[in-house]
């Protein structure tokens, strides 16, 4: 076995008499690890060779970061993202299906005129699974892609979307 002082790198040693390797990562505290992998499964201790990473390098430069900088920047959610619940009353029967769905009791339907009906939706208690939109047949929940919703004032989670007094009104949100 070789020992290795002051070596930059991580050093590997194959010369055991079984079917480990010593691994050795050397500096103040260094790191003595005997590791034991059929020699077909052997990782590569080796550097990436100089080529290949240069061209790593530079395909990096050209692509685009997988990260943005949000909170600097708008998040850009994904199609079909299950943000806050919003409400169409104009498309409204009141059948309450969506009521009887939600898991966490978090929507309220309440008639509040002839074909009327209005929408509370308590954010707080909302899991955000989307389910009141999959079960409502009229269209009349929407996920959208918002999802900043915090607020130190539980009261302020409770949203009403107003029936519509005319077809194609979207529903006035108060909070
Ligand atoms: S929102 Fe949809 S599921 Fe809920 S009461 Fe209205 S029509 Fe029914
Ligand atoms: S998204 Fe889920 S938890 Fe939220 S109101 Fe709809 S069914 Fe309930």
């Amino acid at each position: 076995m070789h020992h290795v002082h002051h070596a930059d790198h991580i050093r590997a040693h194959e010369d055991r008499p079984d079917d480990g390797f010593l691994l050795e990562i050397p500096g103040t505290l260094s790191i003595c690890s005997i590791i034991y992998r059929p020699r077909s499964e052997r990782i590569n201790t080796q550097m990436i060779r100089p080529g290949k990473m240069l061209k790593q390098v530079l395909d990096s430069i050209f692509k685009k970061p997988a990260t943005t900088k949000y909170p600097l920047t708008k998040a850009n959610m994904p199609d079909k993202f299950r943000g806050k619940i919003i409400f169409h009353p104009e498309r409204c029967i009141g059948c309450k299906l969506c009521m009887k769905d939600c898991p966490s009791g978090a929507i309220e339907i309440k008639k509040v005129g002839d074909k009327q009906f209005e929408c509370e939706i308590d954010l707080g208690k909302c899991i955000y699974c989307a389910q009141c939109v999959d079960s409502c047949l009229k269209k009349a929940l929407e996920a959208t892609k918002e999802f900043e919703l915090a607020s130190l004032q539980r009261d302020t989670l409770k949203v009403v979307y107003k029936a519509a007094d005319t077809p194609g009104d979207a529903g006035k949100a108060s909070q």
